[in-house]
């Protein structure tokens, strides 16, 4: 089974940009341009006046001036001047009149009561130096300059600059049409009052369409149809011949002798994918279809997407495909959901064998636990994919890996966001508490005897500012669960994500080692050599001692897979009773890695905790091994064997 990360890259590999339209820009709002907009004319046109004040000549100074013209917002300016020992009133977005070369604020003169020859007398109290208070010409845009690229999105501000420019239309990518079909013999109508026997009302049909809504898209109603082949065959068909971008059904997909989408779907067209290793959503299914429209002699391609029936499933899968195609069809250069990092408040149970997207609401806390501002999640409870209200209020899909074990509070997760992000009601701040250090008491009750308490750092500019997944995190998670009883029953309590930057990187590790007092922490990634990998210079300064034993079987490991492994810089080493290890960004290596680390790293930190200061596997004959004590054994085995001396 394909993961949602494969299938987003199919999903995204199949939809193409829509051909690009001219719109009024009023009908602008929200689209993509396709091409760039140049400003014809300067802004402002004209000299033009910061303040209400008199435009002066700078090197007159202070003294009483009088004031021979008066110049506001709105005057033509052109063929007013000022000479040396006048002044013109302005105001605030008014022409300076030639030879004035500053203005002087209201605030900073005086009326004079006397008038001169008619003419009003101010004084002015404060030097002004060339250019005060005065927009040049071109200040704000130059002439001929590109105002919009193409790629942007137009917002207001984006509306506003193009009527400032005097543009009232352009060139963007439209918005897709998506039909919107929900499937089942048990699917009535909302509006039916008295439910019989097995019938259950429609919700998908009503979600997808305002979901869709909420993407700008043209909506086609469906409505519903029962679970029989001719009938949806005949509907699809119809809405496929109608020019549709984009095909929703719900329901229908799975394995019933009734779930006729999937079949249909194949007939019509080529299924990419049918299923997906996930949760909620697994019987997700994915079809490019050919259609002829009536009108048009070209054919052109629609993406057809069999969402599952049960709503939380469907509107999940909405979200994680549906609306980065949608992007994608709508022009945007960076279709893929936006994603944040949080620290979840409670434990969560996580499912062994597939990655789940977990409804939460996340808000931004002034200490989510680590002594730092960030954000936290709490889980919306229940997470049946029949129950609707797991989805209600969430903001965030928490990405879970798939792993047999509870994930501790305080453990810092991938979050993919469905919608705005909301305050806290005041006062409602100080309640959130999720300390850290009491993540690893969690993890204990949960899961038994804590023997070593593992950390791990993703060390990721991408990963961190949200742009890709963090797939080396979950990787190495599964990769130190399933090795837990080799490493002596380790646990994995915390798990973070940093920038590549030194003092990021540095802080977690300290606060790990010296606070957390973990056991082992793993770094990923920031090891190479480019010029913003710094994880080993981040490790060094805070390691006690080096362990260098332990690159050089990582290196050995690595140069078998790839010669770029000559590549890597990493550290590793001791501080205080935490040993952190360098490990490669790549997720396959750090299971490569772990595996050849594996038959002595239990002794290791072992050794750092102090329990087994006299007992070195070196001079253990193989009589005093412990029974069970299996990498203990294959140490010794590889180093009497190897005839090693190290
Ligand atoms: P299916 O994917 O058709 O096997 O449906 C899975 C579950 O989702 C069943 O319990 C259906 O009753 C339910 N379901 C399917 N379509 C809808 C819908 N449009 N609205 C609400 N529930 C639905
Ligand atoms: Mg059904």
């Amino acid at each position: 089974m394909i993961t949602a990360e494969e299938a987003l890259c199919i999903v995204l590999g199949a939809a193409r940009r829509l051909d690009p339209v001219i719109l009024p820009i009023e009908n602008a709002l929200g689209r993509i341009l396709a091409e760039d907009v140049r400003g014809r004319e300067p802004l402002p046109p004209y000299r033009a006046s910061v303040k209400d004040g008199y435009a002066v000549i700078a090197s007159d100074g202070p003294g009483e001036y009088p004031v021979i013209t008066e110049l506001r917002a709105g005057n033509d300016g052109s063929g007013v001047a000022v000479i040396p020992g006048t002044v013109a009133y302005v105001t605030t977005g008014g022409p300076i009149p030639n030879g004035a070369n500053a203005v002087v604020q209201v605030e900073d003169t005086e009326e004079i009561e006397e008038k001169s020859g008619g003419l009003r007398r101010i004084r002015v109290l404060r030097m002004a130096t060339e250019g005060l208070h005065i927009r040049p010409v071109g200040s704000d845009i130059e002439t001929d300059v590109t105002v919009l690229k193409s790629g942007e999105r137009i917002g207001p501000a984006e509306l506003g600059l193009l009527a400032t420019i005097g543009i009232m239309t352009v060139k963007v990518y439209p918005t897709p049409t998506v039909a919107v079909l929900s499937t089942g013999d048990e699917i009535v109508e909302p509006a039916t009052q008295n439910l019989h026997g097995g019938q259950i009302r429609d919700s998908n049909r009503s979600m997808l369409i305002a979901s869709s809504l909420q993407q700008d898209c043209k909506i086609v109603d469906l409505g519903i149809v029962p679970d029989s082949e001719e009938h949806i065959d005949k509907v699809l068909s119809d809405a496929f011949s109608s020019g549709i971008d984009i095909l929703l059904t719900s329901g229908g997909v799975s394995m019933g002798d009734r779930d006729f989408v999937k079949p249909i779907l194949k007939k019509k067209g080529t299924i990419l994918f049918d299923k997906i290793s996930m949760k909620p959503g697994k019987p997700l299914t994915f079809a490019e279809v050919s259609v002829q429209t009536r009108e048009d002699t070209i054919s052109k391609k629609a993406l057809a997407f069999g969402l599952p029936g049960n709503p939380v499933s469907c509107l999940v899968c909405f979200h994680l495909f549906v609306v980065p195609a949608i992007r994608q069809l709508s022009g945007w250069d960076h279709p893929f959901p936006q994603r944040v990092q949080a620290r979840i408040c409670h434990p969560i149970r996580a499912d062994p064998s597939r990655a789940e997207f977990h409804r939460a609401i996340i808000q931004w806390a002034a200490n989510d636990g680590s002594g730092h501002p960030g954000f936290v999640a709490e889980s919306t409870g229940n997470q049946a994919s029949s129950r609707l209200l797991s989805m209600k209020s969430a903001n965030s899909l928490l990405e879970l890996p798939a792993v047999d074990s509870v994930i501790a509070p305080g453990t810092l997760v991938s979050a993919v966001l469905i919608s705005d992000i909301v305050g806290f009601p005041p006062g409602k701040l100080e309640q959130v508490k999720v300390p850290i250090t009491s993540s690893v008491d969690h993890a204990h009750k949960a899961t038994g005897p804590l023997v070593a308490k593992v950390a791990i750092l993703t060390v990721s500019d991408t990963v961190s500012s949200g742009e890709g997944p963090d797939r080396s995190g979950p990787r190495a998670i599964s990769v130190v669960n399933s090795m837990s009883e080799k490493l002596g029953g380790a646990t994995v309590v915390a798990t973070s994500v940093v920038p590549d930057e030194l003092d990021r990187i540095k802080s977690t590790l300290l606060q790990w080692c010296d606070v957390d007092r973990v056991d082992l922490i793993l770094t990923l990634g920031g090891t190479g050599f480019t010029p913003r990998d710094v994880t080993p210079e981040a490790t060094k300064a805070v390691l006690e001692k080096e362990a260098n034993g332990l690159i050089f079987v990582m290196l050995k490991e690595s140069l078998k897979v790839t010669p770029t492994a000559m590549l890597s810089r990493a550290a590793a080493g001791i501080r205080g009773s935490t040993l952190i290890i360098n490990m490669p960004g790549n997720p396959n290596a750090v299971a490569e890695c772990m595996d050849a680390l594996a038959p002595a790293l239990k002794h290791g930190l072992r050794q750092i905790r102090g329990e087994k200061r006299e007992k070195h596997p070196r001079h253990v004959p193989h009589a005093d091994s412990k029974p069970g004590d299996d990498w203990e054994r294959s140490f010794q085995m590889a180093h009497h064997g190897h005839g090693c001396s190290c």
